[in-house]
């Protein structure tokens, strides 16, 4: 039985998550068990990061960990994905027969307060994991590690996994509605302030399928040596 799930509203980086622990020995799928198809077997998995697994949670029995992004990142992605493949998938909860932008905040505020279920119930922002937060979730799930092994992979592993949304729209392009201002409201619950987002900016090696090294923050759509479509991989970062 799985003892943890990372939830959270979609696009708030819990692939970040699942890696983190399974890389600390604590198998954690990335939308293995909550997944596209429903919910699946894997009895190997001690846990799973996946937004999917909202619905869920009234019946979940095991450890509730809330992963809050800051909403202009997320919204921006949101977006990003409304006008390429559609929002279809959060349907059953929230309406999104709107404006892209009005949807992706719906999103937000709404899956994010529907995620705010469960015993034990934790609620933590990406942006600020702490080796002592790692630590405690760890000892919770009953899988202690060490304050410096923890230490060591939060230096080794590059946050930003997220990518394919290039870049963060400004707060003010969000239209004036109802939503933003709810918006408004659960941002400042969650600490944020929704108008301004700084990132860590860090520089990542880039390795294309075509082999190819970029060196920058984002990769660029194609292989600028020789114009190669295929994907990019990080391989080191600064
Ligand atoms: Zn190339």
């Amino acid at each position: 039985m799985l003892k943890f799930v990372v939830v959270g509203c979609g696009h708030s980086a819990t692939r970040y998550m699942s890696r983190f622990f399974t890389q600390l020995g604590i198998p954690c799928g990335h939308e293995d068990i909550f997944s596209r198809a429903g919910i699946l077997e894997n009895e190997k998995l001690v846990g799973d990061a996946s937004w999917r697994a909202m619905p869920y949670l009234d019946k979940f029995e095991g450890i509730v960990f809330h992963q809050v992004r800051h909403p202009l990142p997320v919204i921006s992605s949101l977006i990003w994905l409304g006008k390429n493949r559609g929002l279809d998938e959060w349907k059953a909860h929230v309406d999104v027969d709107c404006p892209v932008e009005i949807a992706a905040m719906r999103i937000y505020t709404r899956w994010n307060r529907m995620c705010e279920q469960g015993n034990p119930y934790f609620r933590y922002q990406i942006e600020n994991i702490t080796p002592e937060l790692i630590f405690a979730f760890c000892l919770v799930i009953g899988m202690p590690r060490s304050l410096e092994d923890i230490k060591f992979l939060i230096e080794k592993m590059p946050q930003k996994i997220n990518y394919h949304n290039k870049k963060i729209i400004p707060w003010e392009s969000l239209p004036e509605c109802d939503e933003k201002a709810e918006l408004v409201k659960l941002s400042r619950r969650y600490k944020y302030n929704p108008e301004i987002f700084e990132e860590k900016k860090r520089k990542y090696q880039w390795r294309h399928t075509c082999g190819h090294i970029h060196v920058d923050e984002y990769p660029p759509d194609s292989c600028p040596k020789c114009n190669n479509q295929g994907k990019w991989m990080i391989i080191n970062w600064y």
